[in-house]
């Protein structure tokens, strides 16, 4: 394979700062392209206004809205397996080299990879919240229940799925979703809200609070597919430059962290992980 090629080469500068290293690795939504999941802030996406948590909580026809691209979206995401990129680091967390990994995915395609130690910094699809008592149900309940409220409506725009954009978070553009029904808490009649952290809203000081210590204790922070737009995950980067730790970057693109990082691979992570793994295990 002639990228792989490629990437055995790219990667000779990488191994030696990883050999016999604790290496903590941060991942974004490069790395789950090659899974069929849109990066939409990656060199090639169109310009996309994400939803805000205010939005959410303040306009409930926005939350309608939301709710019905969310209902195809989240089957889209469902449906997903995990990439070489995902594989490459569970080889290399069996082989003790990565002691853990701080996504900014909420696809848990880590998680169905074989990875043990995750921390899934901005939560994950497969869980809805109800943020007035605080129950936490499936999304797999959750899409009973709003099949049964919307009879036909994810056969109605099945055909379109196709050409429909998938964002990260589960979020399909669809446009006829004024008839929607969402569903309200059956415990408390709440608003619910997918378990995904928005713009506008913080990480959860514990989890955050994770992710500083996996940091910490690695003697290397890998970052893989994630530009670093946004401080969630640039925080860990900056840290760990700062404490004099290495920082390898593997993205396609630039990343708000270039400046900081000791080697920056510009290029994609399923073939330079697999390369990775290859060399160090
Ligand atoms: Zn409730």
């Amino acid at each position: 394979m002639e990228t792989l090629a490629a990437a055995r080469a790219a990667v000779q500068d990488v191994v030696p700062l990883l050999r016999g290293r604790r290496v903590a690795v941060l991942t974004g939504a490069g790395i789950s392209t090659d899974s069929g999941i849109p990066d939409y802030r990656g060199p090639d996406s169109p310009p996309r206004n994400p939803m805000t948590y205010q939005q959410f909580v303040g306009d409930e026809a926005f939350r309608r809205h939301y709710w019905a691209r969310n209902h195809v979206g989240w089957q889209h995401v469902h449906r997903t397996t995990p990439n070489a990129g995902h594989r490459a680091l569970v080889r290399l967390e069996d082989a003790g080299v990565v002691t853990g990994i701080i996504t900014q995915n909420v696809d848990l395609l880590h998680e169905d990879a074989g990875s043990r130690n995750v921390i899934d910094l901005h939560g994950r699809y497969d869980r809805v919240i109800c943020l007035q008592c605080g129950r936490v149900i499936s999304r797999e309940h959750l899409a009973e229940r709003l099949d049964a409220l919307n009879p036909g409506f994810v056969e109605s725009v099945a055909g379109d799925v196709a050409d429909v954009e998938i964002a990260p978070d589960a979020d399909a553009v669809i446009e006829q979703t004024s008839h929607f029904r969402p569903a309200p808490c059956e415990f408390c009649g709440g608003v619910l809200k997918p378990e995904i952290v928005y713009f506008g809203e913080n990480v959860p000081r514990e989890r955050v609070d994770r992710a500083f210590a996996l940091v910490a204790d690695a003697d290397v922070l890998l970052v893989a597919g994630s530009s670093l737009t946004v401080m969630s995950g640039l925080r860990f980067v900056r840290r760990a430059s700062k404490d004099g730790r290495p920082v390898v970057i593997i993205n396609r693109g630039p990343t708000r962290g270039d400046d900081l990082a000791t080697v920056k691979l510009d290029a994609g992570t399923s073939e330079t992980l697999t390369a990775l793994a290859e060399a160090l295990t």
